[in-house]
């Protein structure tokens, strides 16, 4: 049961923006946790990101809210620890409220004050924060939580992690006790499990694994490259037998654009898949690479989580992804079921630092290689030059408590 978005008693507008959004079906942590919180249950919820998770409690929220869609005044508030996250929830929940006239705000630090003021005296209905903005506004008196009647903290390990526990705190010591709460982390070490006993009344408890994890048969190398030969470099690169299906990301869909161009002008076969094109586009291109009529699939990350393609030998990062949760869901795309795969890196001098926060978050030292004519030794001595021109893996060192790197576990969009 519920295996279908119409299983789990969502009006037509959601269901409608949520067919537009691409998502066929809910993931396991929307599927136990959209049922709960429509019933007004508070929630208590083991995933992170990359499982579906904002939409498992975006989408309650708006159903709820669209029962009473003409009271305009703050109802829902959610605190995320990061500003990128903060955007990113504001963004899916007017993705999946398209067709509801909510307004949504959000308040973050490090840009001023003036717009956000203005969006809080628009009586959002729903409002994305970071503790410490969200603290300032409060205590300046623009922000009123009378009305709130839910509330959803995101990503509590990390806001532990980043020390605004304290901040929270005194923010739900302002919210009606009378009230619905969502509570999300990845992990629940003593801290956090006793700030979600304080807040949740019998919560609904919901555990999902994470969504991938890098198999250890996994080649994973990194190539130093100057921003203006990337092209030529994967010219040069799928000109190589070996590699029977890539699976090239970029970060813009422009890029990928142009990136298809160029193969297409220099006689590869090669589509490309990212949020402008139409479904049709996007089912005929991933169905032609997954029949194999096309060898090379450029893809943005948006789009990528629902590529299911068996077969994939690499995964090449045309441009670096933003962060390691990002680059394990890429690289998950390959080297499925015991198959080797490889997952190749392009690293231009602007991207080093994306390489080491990667390997420090992953603790996996991703293995340099110079062997490729646009090698720039210049921006291996940028990275500070533990080049490996033997080609031979550098064993990888496990960091501490990153887990999604242990023994591949089945999860969402594999
Ligand atoms: P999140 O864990 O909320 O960061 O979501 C991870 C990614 O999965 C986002 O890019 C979502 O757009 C996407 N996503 C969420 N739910 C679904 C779904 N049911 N089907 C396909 N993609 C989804």
């Amino acid at each position: 049961m519920n295996d279908r978005f119409e299983d789990l008693s969502l009006t037509q507008p959601i269901l409608g923006a949520l067919g537009e959004e691409g998502y066929e079906k809910p993931t396991p942590i929307q599927k136990a946790a959209i049922p709960a919180l429509l019933e007004g249950r508070d929630l208590l919820a083991s995933a992170q990101t990359g499982t579906g998770k904002t939409a498992a409690f975006a989408v309650p929220i708006l159903e709820l809210l669209a029962e009473e869609p003409e009271s305009h005044e703050l109802r829902a508030v959610v605190l995320t620890p990061t500003r990128e996250l903060a955007l990113q929830v504001e963004e899916s929940f007017r993705a999946y409220g398209r067709y509801l006239k909510m307004r949504t705000a959000v308040v973050l630090g490090g840009v001023p004050y003036g717009p956000q003021i203005q969006a809080l005296k628009k009586s959002p209905d729903i409002l994305v924060a970071t503790p410490g903005r969200l603290l300032d506004l409060m205590e300046q008196g623009y922000v009123s939580f009378e009305k709130v009647e839910m509330f959803v903290l995101d990503e509590a390990d990390r806001m532990l992690d980043m020390g605004f526990i304290h901040d929270v705190r005194r923010i739900v010591d302002r919210l009606p006790r009378e009230r619905q709460t969502m509570f999300f982390s990845a992990t629940l070490p003593p801290e956090v499990a006793a700030l979600a006993a304080d807040m949740l009344w019998e919560p609904a408890r919901v555990a999902v694994a994470p969504p991938a994890a890098v198999p250890e048969e996994m080649i994973q190398r990194v190539l130093f490259v100057s921003r203006h030969d990337k092209l030529d470099l994967l010219t040069a690169l799928l000109g190589l037998e070996k590699i029977k299906r890539a699976l090239v990301f970029t970060r813009t869909k422009h890029r990928a654009d142009r990136v298809v161009q160029h193969l297409t002008r220099k006689r590869m076969s090669a589509e490309v898949i990212h949020s402008n094109k139409t479904q049709k586009a996007r089912q005929r291109a991933l169905a032609d690479f997954d029949s194999g009529k096309v060898r090379v699939l450029v893809a943005t990350d948006i789009v990528a989580r629902g590529i299911d393609v068996e077969g994939i030998t690499h995964v090449i990062n045309y441009e670096m992804p933003n962060d390691a949760e990002g680059y394990v869901h890429r690289i998950g795309r390959t080297a499925r079921a015991g198959a080797r795969g490889m997952a190749l890196s392009f690293c231009d001098a602007e991207e080093v630092a994306l390489v080491k926060s990667i390997e420090s978050l992953t603790g996996y030292l991703l293995q340099k290689t110079a062997r490729h004519r646009f090698h720039s030794s210049a921006i291996a001595t940028l990275y500070g030059s533990d080049e490996d021109a033997s080609g031979e893996a550098k064993k990888p060192a496990r960091a501490k408590g990153w887990r999604s790197f242990g023994p591949r576990r089945k999860g969402f969009g594999r």
